[in-house]
């Protein structure tokens, strides 16, 4: 499947929920929204992963300045880029403003008031601690109000609940996903899909999962592996076919579109306790300590990660996993530390490439060296 079919499947899958009757509801693409909630009350929450390309980038400087990262510009030009391919985000009833980063509620603010989309507010503490988790408890109450006010009713508990189980057996579905040993464009997308379909998908990833274990096992493959951390790739972007090429395998994606939204599951044990739904989704956003939206300590924490895929992965396979930190130019979060995240790898013998970029196809060449480079020394 490739972006345009991607796109095309997604469109028909809008429109059917629109004829139903089901309200849409789109958010910027970072962890800690909780879905589930808007999927309790029986609305679809619209992850907003479309960015690659100039022409995106480029139609939202009427709305900010080119010095806002790449993402951020391109979640604008989605909505003032006429005519595009991306007209189903004409569906879009309301709009979540947080707070993941400064681009992000720039960008979520300008969508939501100059494309007239009503906005939700979530606001997300950057702390974890005791107050931080009361706090995250009294958005979640309030956002919880702001859509029953829509849905004209109270959401039971029993539905949010569900909701959590479903997505929670989609995420470890997405998991076995994962740990498939095919090449990493065909995994992304697959990840890219279903994150936008959400837990309807899984009979489709039931059906690949079946589809791979028929397969006689594969040779261990001979390209050079890579763990992609840092900033997503998202729909439209060529970051993947260009890491191809230079033949490289992403083994790991470690990003928003990875391993940070799968990795958000529960225990069983938990899951089938008595909490309070509400305060299962505390546990969660406690419990998410690698994300960047989380201080202090999210680089150490993050290096300490990073080392402990590397070395599961020599375990298991035999092979040394390089490093590319994708930075989004302008992304504050993933840039500050890069040099730091980069020495305190490399002390311990893991080979980092900070890719620092944007979406301009100009750079498409220079990108490449740099990549091919970087396989070389692996
Ligand atoms: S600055 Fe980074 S974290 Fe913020 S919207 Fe852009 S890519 Fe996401």
């Amino acid at each position: 499947m490739d972006d345009l079919e991607i796109l095309s499947e997604y469109s028909l899958y809008l429109k059917d929920k629109k004829e139903e009757g089901k309200k849409v509801i789109g958010f910027i693409a970072h962890d800690n929204i909780p879905e589930e909630l808007i999927d309790a009350a029986g609305f679809i929450p619209l992850r907003m992963i479309f960015a690659g390309n100039d022409e995106l980038m480029n139609a939202s400087h009427d709305y900010l300045p080119p010095s806002t990262c790449a993402f951020a510009q391109s979640s604008i030009g989605l909505f003032s880029l006429k005519p595009s391919q991306f007209n189903f985000l004409n569906l879009l009833e309301y709009f979540i403003v947080s707070n993941h980063c400064v681009s992000d509620i720039c960008a979520s603010e300008i969508i939501s008031r100059y494309f007239n989309i009503p906005r939700l507010n979530f606001y997300i503490s950057y702390t974890k601690n005791d107050n931080s988790l009361k706090y995250f408890k009294l958005e979640l109450m309030d956002l919880k109000q702001q859509l029953e006010k829509i849905r004209g009713s109270e959401i039971p508990s029993e539905d949010l609940r569900e909701s959590i189980i479903k997505y929670n057996k989609f995420k470890k579905r997405l998991l076995e996903i994962n740990n498939l040993n095919i090449k990493s464009s065909e995994k992304l997308r697959i990840f890219q899909i279903a994150m936008l379909i959400g837990p309807e998908f899984l009979p489709k990833l039931d059906e690949i999962l079946h589809e791979f274990r028929e397969k006689t096992p594969q040779e261990p493959n001979k390209t050079k592996d890579l763990i992609v951390t840092g900033c997503s790739i998202f729909i439209n972007d060529f970051l993947i076919d260009l890491i191809e090429e230079s033949g490289g395998n992403v083994a790991f994606f470690d990003t928003w579109i990875g391993n940070s939204y799968l990795s958000q599951t529960f225990e069983e044990e938990k899951l089938n306790s008595e909490l309070d739904p509400l305060d299962l989704l505390v546990h969660r956003f406690k419990n998410n300590i690698y994300g960047d939206h989380s201080v202090p300590n999210y680089l150490e924490l993050k290096i300490s990660q990073i080392e402990k895929i590397y070395h599961d992965y020599k375990q298991k396979t035999g092979k040394k996993l390089g490093v590319i930190n994708h930075i989004i130019k302008f992304c504050d979060h993933i840039s500050i530390m890069s040099a730091h995240f980069k020495n305190q790898l490399q002390e311990k013998g893991i080979r980092v490439l900070n890719l620092e970029r944007d979406y301009s196809r100009a750079n498409r060449g220079q990108l490449s060296t740099r990549i091919e480079a970087f396989m070389e020394m692996l």
